[in-house]
């Protein structure tokens, strides 16, 4: 993967860590939108990365705590793959990009921003893109810019996916 530069990363780093899980608690939010969460299903929950490293770049995380993929009971992770699946094609036709990186960092060392609780990452990609987000490079900008992008696909994601907030 080509390293995307995104300087508003730098306030993600600077934030330090939250001692609470993003995956656990936005979900609990009384207003999805300032939330960033796009849809639920039964077991899955898909949110917008606050910290994007491309435009339309959704994160998608199990409902339960958990950073093995083998301890998912199987129905939840096959929920998780159907949505990500489900993301993809809602990404594709909305942004039309030339391409994905789908990736999960598991553990620290992978990468991982938030090591405890798995999730995957969803970045649409378009030729020359390393030079895309730099535009519009600027916190304020990035707020107002990420929910642009959530009021567009908000709608389509609650049309694929039935919410059950059980
Ligand atoms: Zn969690």
């Amino acid at each position: 993967m080509k390293q995307l530069w995104a300087p508003w990363r730098m306030a993600y780093i600077e934030e330090g860590k939250n001692p609470g899980c993003i995956f656990c608690d936005q979900p609990k939010e009384k207003d999805p939108r300032s939330a960033l969460i796009l849809a639920q299903t039964a077991h899955t929950v898909v949110m917008l990365n606050k910290y994007p490293y491309n435009n339309g770049h959704v994160l998608l995380a199990p409902k339960r705590h958990e950073n093995r993929l083998s301890s998912l009971p199987q129905e939840e992770y096959r929920d998780l793959s159907e949505t990500l699946r489900l993301s993809v094609e809602i990404l594709r036709q909305v942004y039309q990009p030339g391409g994905f990186n789908l990736g999960m960092n598991l553990g620290k060392c992978a990468g991982a921003g938030v090591e405890e609780h798995l999730h995957w990452h969803v970045v649409p990609r378009w030729e020359g893109d390393t030079n895309f987000m730099p535009v519009v490079g600027e916190a304020r900008v990035i707020s107002q810019h990420l929910l642009d992008s959530y009021d567009r696909l908000q709608p389509l994601f609650q049309n694929a996916m039935v919410s059950d907030r059980g």
